[in-house]
């Protein structure tokens, strides 16, 4: 039947069995291995023309944009560390898996990964939880309730104090729900967002400066609380920005975002990673 393109019909013939069922990307947070797959299907069928390189290059390109819109401060991976990631789960064990060509213990070990994060993060430590005596928290607070969670990478690629929990937590999840998105609560924060956003967005359609500037609110608290309500915050960039910004104009940033036609919401993404990279960096 798919007499003209054997090569196209074996592929995702082949490819169906491991993971699941073509589907789209849900793009309200970080994917997991298993969603990776089944978007590659996806992607398989609706561009069979694509190369496998293309695909995984569609596919790291929509990861990273979900990691910066839903915590535009975590450290990630540089792009082309993305696609060879996801190249390697997609076409070359997915498909040794389908085709039964790995051993199979590593077989086991993929099946029993599938359901966990996709990690495009930069940070390679496993963001240990440590007492406050420990010589790498050294906290003399009395009766603290901090939970110190500690990033030991390297200044490029350490986590934010408040952002480690929120990494911990994804790494931790089983299944595309982490605990920092369970719930009906979040979706109405998310909807709500939305609908800032295009306020936002007929106030000020161009303005990507000030755009970026929308989005890091004067009140936001700096202390750091666990409330339950604060922890569904971890998913909004806009309330999660719990650092102090620098808000210095960068119109040169701005006007390339008019110019590649950037939305706001990217853009505010993007300038706030940027900023706080140079931060981090003591640029600025
Ligand atoms: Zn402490
Ligand atoms: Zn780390």
């Amino acid at each position: 039947m798919a007499g003209k393109n054997p090569g196209v019909s074996t592929r995702s013939k082949g490819a169906i069995k491991f993971s699941g069922l073509p589907s789209p990307l849900d793009k309200t947070e970080p994917p997991t291995f298993r969603q990776i797959i089944q978007y590659s299907y996806f992607l398989m069928n609706t561009y069979p023309h694509l190369s496998c390189y293309g695909i995984s290059k569609l596919i790291a390109n929509d990861v990273i944009n979900i990691w910066k819109a839903v915590n535009p401060r975590l450290p990630l991976l540089n792009e082309n560390s993305v696609v060879v990631k996801v190249n390697m789960l997609c076409f070359q064990k997915a498909k040794q898996i389908n085709r039964k060509h790995l051993p199979a213990a590593q077989t086991k070990f993929w099946k029993e990964k599938i359901d966990t994060l996709f990690d495009i993060s930069s940070c390679s430590c496993k963001l240990p939880i440590l007492s406050c005596d420990n010589i790498n928290v050294k906290c003399d607070k009395e009766n603290c309730q901090t939970k110190h969670i500690i990033c030991t990478c390297p200044l490029k690629r350490k986590v934010p104090t408040e952002d480690r929990e929120y990494l911990k937590d994804q790494r931790s999840k089983i299944g595309p729900k982490g605990t920092f998105q369970l719930g009906p609560i979040d979706k109405t924060a998310i909807k709500k967002r939305k609908g800032e956003r295009e306020i936002q967005q007929k106030t000020s359609p161009i303005e990507s400066t000030s755009s970026i500037q929308d989005h890091v609110s004067p009140s936001t608290s700096l202390s750091h609380s666990s409330s339950p309500s604060d922890e569904a915050d971890y998913i909004q960039p806009d309330s999660s920005l719990k650092v102090p910004y620098n808000l210095t104009k960068i119109p040169r940033f701005a006007l390339e975002l008019v110019r590649g036609d950037i939305s706001s919401n990217l853009g505010a993404s993007l300038g706030n990673a940027l900023l706080l990279d140079l931060r981090a960096m003591a640029l600025i």
